[in-house]
């Protein structure tokens, strides 16, 4: 894989940068491979990385109806955290976010991990007490996380109103937690993984599934038919349409959820700032926007949320708490479907359909797991057995009654 040096740069510079090599290849589709994965986001990418590096299998597609880090991965709020309330999700968002901490080095690739904290708000009495329940719970996990006084708020954001509607009491601030660059950390899977051998295959769009006596076979695409030892589902908001296809039923809801950015302006904000009360979470990117998300456009019998007036609550939310910002004109809205699954934790491993796997039910919050997500499901299609960090995180939970309820895993509620 051709590194990226300091050397590299400048000779790139001083040539105009016009002989820069592409970074991965656009490979013609065979008709055979070891193992396919459906989905070049975050998750696939890492997983056929994983594969290739560490399990020494070479022959591996990726198949992509659209492009390259199209879909989540490619708008998501980059929020990298691991302060998760049970033993199985800490354990597993902090081995991401322990990955997350190399990954540049790893794949010579700067993901422009800042590690800024991630700060978490309550705005009364009771909240707090309920913060420090979780707060403790993530520390006896291992994971690093402090509760902060209300004044130790105003230091961390100047910017805040702490007498808003609702007055800030105090939170927990995870300081490992941060920020990535979504692109680079997809764009770096796909470079690392091409490097290896890897068949990423763009336009390419899986309709079907060749399933014989209870195994996977093959994937029948728009490019045409694939045979194929192992199949992997790693499609995110569209998890529910491919398990359908091949004859199984996930509990997965899929539904909207959208973000914001405003015009850059200066560094004023240097944490990850979230009020799951007030219902918004906040950060300044790199280039300088202020980065603005909340909950998933969610419908139910009593309330009709989503699309123009989220956002709305979403912005009067950020106004009540920064109203600094008022006066910043907002550049650009967007939305990814994501698949939420009833307690908030991610379907990873098998299938009732042997050979086939699955990689899916992250919600609002995969972005942080694709280092983790990768080397895990990579393990368990090579060994075709759950990787021990993944053990509870597989589809048969549903049926054993056996949840693990993260209700708080988003951050914000949805
Ligand atoms: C607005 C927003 C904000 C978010 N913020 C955060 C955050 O701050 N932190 C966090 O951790 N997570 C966040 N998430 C969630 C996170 O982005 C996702 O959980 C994560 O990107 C999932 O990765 P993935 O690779 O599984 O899915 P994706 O990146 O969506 O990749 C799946 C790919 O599969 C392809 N595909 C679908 N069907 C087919 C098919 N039939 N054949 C071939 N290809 C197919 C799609 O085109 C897509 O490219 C956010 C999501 C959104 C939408």
């Amino acid at each position: 894989m051709k590194g990226y040096s300091t050397f590299s740069l400048i000779r790139n510079a001083l040539g105009g940068h016009r002989f820069w090599k592409p970074v991965w290849r656009t490979p013609e589709l065979k008709d055979s491979y070891d193992v396919v994965i459906i989905g070049a986001g975050g998750q696939g990418l890492a997983t056929a990385y994983y594969l290739a590096k560490k399990h020494g299998i070479k022959n591996i597609a990726v198949l992509e109806k659209g492009f390259i880090g199209g879909g989540n991965t490619g708008r998501n709020t980059q929020v990298t955290r691991s302060n998760y309330f049970w033993p199985q999700s800490s354990a597993f968002f902090d081995y991401s976010l322990k990955l997350y901490e190399t990954l540049s080095l790893d794949l010579n690739f700067n993901v422009m991990l800042s590690q800024r904290g991630v700060l978490n708000l309550v705005h009364s009495h009771h909240e707090f007490e309920g913060l420090r329940r979780w707060a403790n719970a993530i520390r006896i996990n291992g994971v690093d996380t402090d509760i902060v006084t209300a004044a130790e708020v105003k230091e961390i954001v100047p910017l805040i109103n702490m007498n808003s509607r609702f007055p800030v009491h105090g939170g927990s601030i995870q300081r490992r937690g941060g920020i990535s660059r979504h692109d680079a950390v997809v764009w770096a899977y796909a470079r690392a993984a091409d490097a290896h051998g890897v068949d990423i295959i763009q336009q390419c769009e899986v309709m079907e599934f060749a399933i014989s006596n209870g195994k996977v076979t093959g994937v029948e695409t728009t490019l045409g038919k694939i045979s194929a030892n192992q199949v992997s589902i790693a499609v995110a908001g569209h998890t529910g349409v491919l398990a359908g296809k091949a004859g199984f039923r996930v509990p997965i809801r899929s539904m909207g959820l959208q973000a914001m950015v405003s015009e850059p302006i200066k560094p004023c904000l240097d944490t990850m700032l979230t009020s799951p009360v007030i219902h918004m979470y906040v950060s300044q990117s790199d280039r300088g926007e202020i980065v603005l998300g909340g909950g998933a456009d969610v419908y139910t019998s009593y309330a009709q949320r989503g699309g123009i007036p989220l956002l709305e609550e979403n912005v009067a939310a950020l106004l009540e708490l920064i109203p600094a910002f008022s006066r910043l004109r907002l550049m650009r809205q967007w939305s990814g479907i994501v698949d939420i699954t009833p307690d908030t934790t991610p379907i990873m491993g098998m299938t009732p359909v042997q050979n086939l796997y699955i990689s899916g039910g992250w919600g609002t919050g995969g972005y942080k797991a694709i280092p983790a997500g990768g080397d895990t499901m990579a393990y368990t299609i090579a060994n075709d057995e759950p990787h021990s960090l993944i053990a509870d995180f597989g589809l048969d939970r549903f049926e054993r009654g056996v949840l693990i309820d993260e209700g708080a895993a988003s951050g914000v509620s949805h």
